[in-house]
Order: C-alpha cells, then sequence, then structure tokens
C-alpha cells in the first residue's frame, strides 16, 4: 500500500523539477512496459547510506513519507550528491512534486471526453447475457464507510464523482441500449473474480478494479476516465459491501 500511495503521488515522473521524465515506458506490440523509475529513501536504508537517520523504525523508513520516485540517473545524482541533494531539500522536492501532479491530475479529470471514455468502458464491458436482476443506488460515502477505504481512495472517488454526469451522458447516447447493463455485468465480474480467486478487499479491491478500468493504461487521460467509469459503477452496482 505505501507503494501504491507514492505511485499515485508520483504520477510516474521524475520528481526532480527540471526532469519530470516519465517513469514507465508504454507496452509495444511485442513487449510489456518497461520500468525506468527508482524508489530511493530520502533519509537513507542503510547504515552506509547518504542521509541515514539512526533514530527512525523501519517502519518509518519505508513509509510513503520517506521515499522519492526519481529517474535512474537522478537517483544516482541525489546519492553522490548528499550535500546538494539534503533531507530538508529532497523533502521540499517531494512536496512540490507530489502538489504539481496533484494539481496536473484534477486538471485531466476535468479534460476527459468521450472519445476516453470509449476507451475504457470497451475493457469493461462484458459479452455474456445479461441477467435480468435490477442494480440498487447506493451512496458511495457509506460504501467507503462499510468497506473501510481508506483517505487515499475517498479523495479518488471524490476525483471520480465529478465525472460521473459525463459517464451517465455517454452512456445514455450509446447506441446499443443494453450497453450500460452489458458494463454493469463486466464490472460485477470481475469485483467478483478479485474477491473470490484473489480474496482482496477493501483498497487492494478499490485498486484492483481501478487497474481494470483503466486497461492498466498509465496515460493520465485513460486513468481519469476509468476512474469516473469505476465510480460511476460503484454508485450504480450492489457490489461492495452496503
Ligand atoms: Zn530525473
Amino acid at each position: 500500500m505505501q507503494k501504491k500511495i507514492l505511485g499515485w503521488r508520483c504520477g510516474n515522473r521524475c520528481a526532480i523539477p527540471e526532469c519530470r521524465k516519465e517513469l514507465i515506458i508504454d507496452r509495444t506490440e511485442n513487449d510489456c512496459e518497461s520500468i525506468i523509475g527508482e524508489m530511493a529513501h530520502i533519509k537513507g536504508e542503510k547504515q552506509d547510506s547518504a542521509r541515514y537517520d539512526p533514530n527512525m523504525t523501519d517502519i518509518e523508513r519505508n513509509s510513503h513519507q520517506n521515499l522519492i520516485i526519481l529517474c535512474r540517473d537522478h537517483h544516482k545524482t541525489i546519492d553522490n550528491q548528499p550535500n546538494t541533494y539534503t533531507v530538508e531539500k529532497l523533502y521540499e522536492i517531494k512536496r512540490l512534486h507530489e502538489s504539481w501532479i496533484k494539481e496536473s491530475t484534477g486538471k485531466r479529470v476535468i479534460d476527459i471526453t468521450f472519445a476516453e471514455l470509449n476507451i475504457v468502458t470497451k475493457y469493461l464491458i462484458s459479452n455474456q447475457p445479461v441477467p435480468s436482476e435490477s442494480y440498487v443506488i447506493i451512496s458511495p460515502r457509506d460504501k467507503i464507510k462499510k468497506n473501510k477505504l481508506s483517505s487515499e481512495t475517498e479523495r479518488l472517488i471524490t476525483m471520480g464523482i465529478i465525472q460521473v454526469r459525463q459517464v451517465t451522458d455517454f452512456i445514455d447516447k450509446f447506441p446499443d441500449i443494453e450497453f450500460g447493463d452489458r458494463l454493469k455485468q463486466g464490472f460485477v465480474l470481475e469485483y467478483n473474480r478479485l474477491r473470490n480467486e484473489n480474496q482482496i478487499s477493501g483498497d487492494d479491491l478499490f485498486d484492483g478494479l481501478f487497474d481494470f478500468a483503466s486497461g492498466k493504461s498509465n496515460d493520465f487521460k485513460v486513468r481519469a476516465a476509468g476512474l469516473a467509469v469505476l465510480v460511476y459503477l460503484f454508485e450504480a452496482c450492489e457490489v461492495f459491501e452496503k
């Protein structure tokens, strides 16, 4: 979970402001993604590491607050130049980077269009016959509480809620009248698979569905669209504990 929180906050980009290089290179036709980012400890990991602080516990050392994601070159640079990249300087770089990512993600959320929704709904759609049972609407806020979702997940849901109307419009305008139901069913099937086969719940379950909804894409817009659809379905479907 610490790594996931860090991953979201860093937006898959190097935190050094002059760099901000993308750290995941998209998959190609023949290969999967290539990760060129590295997780660095602000206060060093081992006794002989740069910026080591003996007065902290291992849990504190490996918490997302003490980690920063950088490209390979900058990871090496900060460790070779500890007098330039002090603990204070790195905390500041991390803080500025995370707020920059938060701002740009917020902006992208507003920008999603039918084009992105078209992409993500393809991942979610089920081609199996639609059962006749109806879906009950439950307030997301109640679900967040009952499923013990963290404030980090709640923040994501709040971001997705902004776009739910866009998703509703998209589904209403779709020529196939069963589209909305097939979308819900695809989501319910994945929810059940994650829960029963992978035995996960709460935040991990939400993360799993989020990855599924955005086709594991790293593209900002596709992820925002995946989140919007996920939150729409989260509201509309009888899933998660209520
Ligand atoms: Zn870099």
